[in-house]
């Protein structure tokens, strides 16, 4: 409706006769605690774009969620810049993953927790469900968001950190947390479904680091990463030699790129192998510790891990749907 000048005279006569009753429900309003209004969006800053992912699945409409990690950027290497001090210091809760990955950063966390609510989700996690590794006498292996079912237990760390942040909107992020935990679920079967139609002679997961172990694991996979379990070492030529002569005699013809990752290493496997007569090609680019491009469906959580198991069961023999498990992979992994 259009206001003209009489109606705004009635609507002025009308807030005049009820002026107390509007002052009380200003009144109201302004004093009403916070959380009540739940019109704020809780602000919450994530490390990886994993966990960022899981914080809005969670978190839905009542969330703002920034991370700190985009696609294509290692978190073995990565420092803390002065805008993301900012964003954390200004946050309401953050969310960190933990088990050493964020290995340059693990100090300022320590030292921010004093002050903001932190949490490093995958600590949360049972210990017997996570890997050693040579390199890590005392540590675990940090890549739990490689399988699915483990990735759930990480998700309901997240539920519980915002459900402790705003226990009033425990049951949104319940409601949140279940629906997404059941696209988990849908992503289990799939893997199960196009992983095991590999042929067992060809469970052989040549990858530039040691990234997925719990995928080798779960899915009945030998994992080998030409770098270690971090990033941060370079692989050694002993280290280059040895694989290739594992590709040569089991004649394993695909290695994968990560997109985190520098591929030079992979390319001297590839070259190491045909110098000794035995063809060996890139199966794809893996997603190992970023996602994809935002606001594509490699992007999310679910579509990474959709196009890590479509493009990883294409390229070692079994028969795929090309764009992965519901039709939505860009297919540029095959
Ligand atoms: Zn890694």
């Amino acid at each position: 409706m259009w206001l003209n000048a009489n109606n705004i005279a009635a609507l002025l006569k009308c807030v005049g006769r009820h002026f107390k009753v509007v002052a009380l429900v200003a009144f109201s309003i302004l004093t009403l605690p916070a959380a009540a209004t739940a019109e704020a969006k809780l602000k919450v800053v994530a490390t990886t774009g994993m966990i960022a992912d899981a914080a809005r699945q969670v978190g839905g409409d009542t969330v703002e969620v920034k991370a700190l990690m985009g696609p294509g950027v290692d978190p073995h290497a990565y420092r803390q810049t002065r805008s993301d001090i900012v964003a954390m210091t200004r946050a309401d809760l953050v969310l960190w993953h933990g088990l050493y990955l964020e290995a340059q950063m693990e100090e300022f966390f320590h030292d921010l927790a004093r002050k903001r609510t932190v949490v490093a989700v995958a600590e949360g996690l049972s210990k017997d469900r996570l890997l050693g590794h040579d390199e890590y006498a005392d540590k675990f292996d940090p890549h739990v968001w490689m399988t699915p079912a483990l990735w759930k237990d990480v998700v309901a760390e997240v539920q519980k950190a915002l459900s402790d942040v705003r226990p009033e909107q425990a049951d949104v992020f319940a409601a949140n947390a279940a629906a997404h935990m059941a696209e988990l679920d849908q992503l289990i079967s799939y893997g199960e479904e196009v992983l095991t139609q590999v042929p067992a002679s060809n469970r052989v997961l040549v990858t530039a680091h040691d990234a997925f172990g719990y995928f080798g694991g779960e899915y009945g996979f030998e994992v080998m990463g030409i770098q270690g379990i971090s990033t941060q070492s370079e692989a050694g030529l002993n280290r280059i030699s040895t694989l290739v002569d594992m590709l040569v005699e089991r004649q394993v013809s695909a290695v994968f790129v990560e997109s985190s990752v520098s591929d030079r290493s992979v390319r001297a496997l590839i070259e190491g192998a045909a110098a000794q007569g035995h063809e060996v090609r890139i199966g794809g680019e893996l997603f190992s510790d970023a996602m994809g491009e935002e606001g594509t469906y490699e992007g999310t959580y679910v579509g990474m891990l959709d196009h890590n198991i479509t493009t990883i069961a294409g390229a070692l023999g079994a028969e795929v749907p090309t764009k992965g498990m519901s039709g939505r992979l860009s297919a540029a992994g095959l």
